[in-house]
């Protein structure tokens, strides 16, 4: 599977796996700092910076915000 770039320690070890229970959810799961976020794939919009729909909002433990899948930008 691809991996992405983590948005807490910047490395390229950022992978997403599905919750059978909770099925409009995918969650990403680093396995370089274990970080952890869901994604709500209701809440896609187009990336400011390389312009793809492939902006989603995560939300970890303390926060939530816009995380690019393509170009790996996030914003609050
Ligand atoms: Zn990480
Ligand atoms: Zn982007």
């Amino acid at each position: 599977m691809a991996t992405q770039i983590c948005p807490n320690c910047k490395k390229d070890s950022f992978t997403w796996r599905m919750d059978d229970e909770l099925s409009t959810f995918t969650i990403w799961g680093c396995y370089n700092c274990f970080y952890e976020a869901f994604e709500n794939e209701a809440n896609v919009q187009n990336c400011d910076t390389c312009e793809k729909k492939t902006a989603t909002k995560l939300k970890d433990a303390t926060q939530e915000y816009w995380w690019c899948s393509n170009c790996a930008r996030s914003k609050n």
